[in-house]
């Protein structure tokens, strides 16, 4: 396993970010390739305690010389927006300096060719800059993982639906509870840049059956423990065993899923009608009915008709919940998985 650190230079003079690589070599140029991220979303550490989980697994491999494809690893992938507080609060979804989401707005490369990215030499702001790198440390791989996760969930994929079935192994072997399929655009978000050179080519070359490119949500943001983490490493584990890309014959690898699938139109983002304190009936994994009440919004504490009911708009699946307590108009309490389309259904990516 070699370790590098690449470096990317801040916004202003006298400012530059470390953010170190681990690459291990396979012994087989037939083998899948495989590319790990996390905490894109700087604040974002199950993904993060995943990898740390996974390491030693992936260290005792190459030392037996169980690993056939190439893999990279990057633990941290943004250390502008983990370096990112405000008043004590970790700020690491938006760009502080440019107000963009650190997963969006990834280029959308014509071909898997890195030459076409962006140097270092381009004047342009330290988080496009970012993009740009992880870009080219991720494109050739078969396997894309991007691990992320949400404020308070189940563990679930986004996965191109160009890429399901296919995929359903790896649901299975890593363990999550649902699939979330997406078609079309998600604001260039980087499995959106990940996908988006094959989708270019013609089908055979681009071998869409045997690649692998998925947003990995690990729960909420506070889902940090030991045995979690542990848990996570073996399913990462087990799909690049599953794969192909190690060897290692004592891991029983799964090949279908039994967890929710849907299409990501079938999600309601069910909206607070008004200001207050949120009291959650429903947790992330509940199964519920229509107008099943999700949530009681304390609008004015202590008046009689002060509290406002939040009801399932049809027979679904609780994904995730907000992890505050204070809402405001019109923000989105519960992701909803629905059985049929919701009429509210927004494409391309659910949230800012
Ligand atoms: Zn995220």
């Amino acid at each position: 396993m070699k370790k590098s650190v690449e470096t990317i230079r801040g916004d202003s003079e006298g400012i530059a970010y470390e953010m170190p690589v681990y690459r291990i070599s396979g012994s087989s140029t037939e083998a899948p390739s495989a590319y790990i991220q996390a905490a894109l979303h700087g604040d974002e550490l199950p993904g993060v305690v995943a990898i740390d989980a996974l390491m030693p697994k992936l260290r005792r491999a190459a030392a037996e010389g169980r690993i056939r494809g190439n893999l990279t690893i990057v633990p941290r992938a943004n250390p502008i927006g983990a370096n990112q507080l405000l008043f004590h609060a970790a700020q690491g979804r938006f760009d502080l300096g440019t107000r963009t989401n650190y997963n969006r707005d990834f280029p959308l490369l014509d071909r898997p060719d890195v030459s076409l990215l962006p140097g270092d030499d381009v004047a342009m702001s330290a988080d496009k800059r970012l993009k740009a790198r992880l870009l080219k440390l991720s494109v050739g791989h078969d396997i894309v993982l991007d691990l992320h996760c949400d404020d308070e969930g189940v563990a679930y994929l986004y996965v191109p639906e160009e890429l399901w079935p296919a995929m359903e192994d790896c649901a299975a072997n890593m363990g999550v509870d649902a699939v979330i399929l997406w078609g079309g655009q998600s604001g260039s978000s980087f499995d959106e840049a990940s996908l988006h050179p094959y989708l270019k080519m013609p089908r055979r070359q681009a071998r869409l059956e045997s690649r692998v490119v998925t947003t990995v949500e690990y729960r909420g943001t506070s889902d940090v423990y030991p045995d979690i983490a542990e848990a996570d490493g073996e399913g990462l584990y087990r799909l690049l065993v599953a794969r192909g890309v190690v060897e290692d014959t004592s891991v029983e690898t799964r090949k279908a899923f039994d967890g929710v699938v849907a299409p990501i139109e079938h999600i309601e983002m069910v909206p607070a009608a008004c200001a207050g304190a949120i009291l959650y009936d429903v947790k992330p994994g509940d199964r519920v009915k229509a107008g099943t009440r999700l949530a009681t919004i304390v609008r004015a504490p202590g008046e009689d008709g002060g509290r406002v009911e939040v009801l399932a708009p049809q027979d679904g699946y609780i994904l995730t919940r907000r992890s505050h307590r204070a809402t405001r108009a019109g923000d989105d309490l519960v992701k909803l998985v629905g059985t049929r389309p919701s009429s509210d259904a927004r494409s391309g990516a659910l949230e800012a």
